[in-house]
This record gives C-alpha cells, structure tokens and sequence, in this order.
C-alpha cells in the first residue's frame, strides 16, 4: 500500500542545509496500524509531511498503491501535531472540511456518533481560539475520522488530552479501526501507545532519523496486554533501543 524507498529529506539551502531523514525504507500492507517512536527532533512529523503530500521536496521514493502521493487522488486523513485548524471557521465547519473539499456525501448518523463519541457535540458553534488544546486535538480528530479515509496519519494525535482523555481515544481510534480497517500511520513519542496501537512497530533514531528497527507487535489488540510476559520484553527492547539511538 505505502513503498517508501531510500528517503531522504533535507531542510535549508546546499550550504546550510539540515539533514532530517536519511535512507528511510519501509513498506506498509493495507489495514495495519504502524506506530512510530522515536525521540524529538529526530523527523517524525517530516515523515508525515511526505507521506500527506505537505512536503514534496525530497530524495527517494514513495508511493501510494504505486502511484505518487496526491491527496486529490487518494483520501488522506491527517491529523497534525499543531491540529491544523482554521482559526476563521468554527468547530461544525473545520470538521466537515474535509469531506466537503472532496465532495463526499454527509453521513449525518455517523458524523453525530463521531462527536459524541469524541465528546465535542456541544462545542460545535465554537470557534479554534475558545478551544482548549485538547479540544482542538479532538476537533481535529473528529474531521480525518469523518472523511472515512484509505490511510490516516496521525501525528502525535492525542499528546494534548489528559490520561484518562488520551485512553478513551486510544479505545474510539481501535474501535473504528475494527470497522475499517484504515491503513494508519501513528506517530508518538510514548512506548506504551506504540505498544497498545500498533500491529508493527518503528523505532526512529535521534536526528538524523534513521529506522533503527521495525518490530511485528506480539501484544496487538491483545486483552490485558500489560499482564503478558511479552509486553514487558517488547517495551524494554524499545525503550533499550531508543537510549541507545
Ligand atoms: P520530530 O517531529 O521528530 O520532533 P521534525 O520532523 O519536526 O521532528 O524535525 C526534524 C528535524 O528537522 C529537526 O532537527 C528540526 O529542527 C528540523 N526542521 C524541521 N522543520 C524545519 C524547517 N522548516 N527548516 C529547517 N529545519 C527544520
Ligand atoms: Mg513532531
């Protein structure tokens, strides 16, 4: 589904120019979940800006059911660190955004599920700035769910929500998963959501980001996973990794 071939991205001029990515090669299969860890700075969401097509100026290859990024050919639900909001429109507006700018028909029933299940249905006459961070992250999340998208990509998606928040969100996110079966790009910073999210899992180097290691996930959609042997072994090699990298 995703072929990523020998990518490379730098940032700046030749002169005074910034390695971010190097040689990152990787192939994602249709419907699984892969998560991305890795420590700040070292192009996480550079990766994300290539794959959504934000960022074209790169080296390599990188190709979507064979064929190059366009989000006006494929449907791509991102969710950006920053939310990627816009501040002139207010909450009911920022989320159909999406399926209107590809003329996707509204599905009222689960537009309404969506945000209730997101917890946002009584904020939607509100606009970006009367939000708190966590309400934007969920605004944001509200309108790439809604697009019903063929890949999602999520970047650090639910970072800005307390802990209970961020678990109620982790169970919505594989509930829908269950459903559709979206091909999803995660990225966090955190062990423990990698873990509880992913079917695989990549570990990123410090800058510049290099794959260090990619791991089929032994605890995935696992009861309880916390309990098994396993998930203890899985989480020390990643961490062991990742202080290393
Ligand atoms: P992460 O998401 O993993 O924290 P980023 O992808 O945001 O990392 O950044 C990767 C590296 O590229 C960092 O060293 C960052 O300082 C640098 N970088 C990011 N954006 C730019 C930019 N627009 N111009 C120059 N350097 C940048
Ligand atoms: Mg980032």
């Amino acid at each position: 589904m995703i072929d990523i071939k020998d990518l490379s991205v730098h940032y700046g001029s030749q002169d005074n120019s910034v390695l971010a990515l190097d040689q990152i090669n990787i192939n994602i299969g249709k419907g699984e979940i892969f998560t991305f860890i890795g420590p700040s700075g070292c192009g996480k969401s550079t990766f994300l800006y290539v794959l959504s097509g934000i960022l074209r100026d790169y080296e390599g290859t990188v190709l979507i059911d064979g064929r190059p990024v366009d989000p006006k050919q494929q449907r791509i639900g991102l969710i950006l660190q920053n939310y990627g909001l816009l501040p002139w429109k207010n909450v009911r507006q920022n989320i159909v955004l999406g399926v209107k700018i590809k003329g996707q028909p509204r599905e009222e029933e689960y537009f309404d599920y969506i945000l209730k299940q997101l917890g946002i249905d009584q904020l939607l006459d509100r606009y970006p700035k009367e939000l708190s961070g966590g309400q934007q992250q969920r605004v944001a999340i509200a309108r790439a769910f809604l697009l019903k998208p063929d890949i999602l990509l999520m970047d650090e998606p639910f970072s800005a929500l307390d802990a209970i928040s961020r678990e109620e969100m982790q169970e919505l996110f594989l509930k829908i998963w269950q459903d559709h079966h979206v091909t999803t790009v995660f990225i966090t910073h955190s062990v423990d959501e990698a873990l509880y999210l992913g079917s695989k899992i990549v570990v990123f180097s410090s800058s510049p980001g290099r794959i260090l290691g990619i791991y089929e996930n032994p605890c995935f959609q696992r009861d309880n996973l916390r309990y098994h042997d396993e998930y203890y072994q899985m989480s020390k090699q990643l961490r062991n990794l990742l202080d290393k990298g």
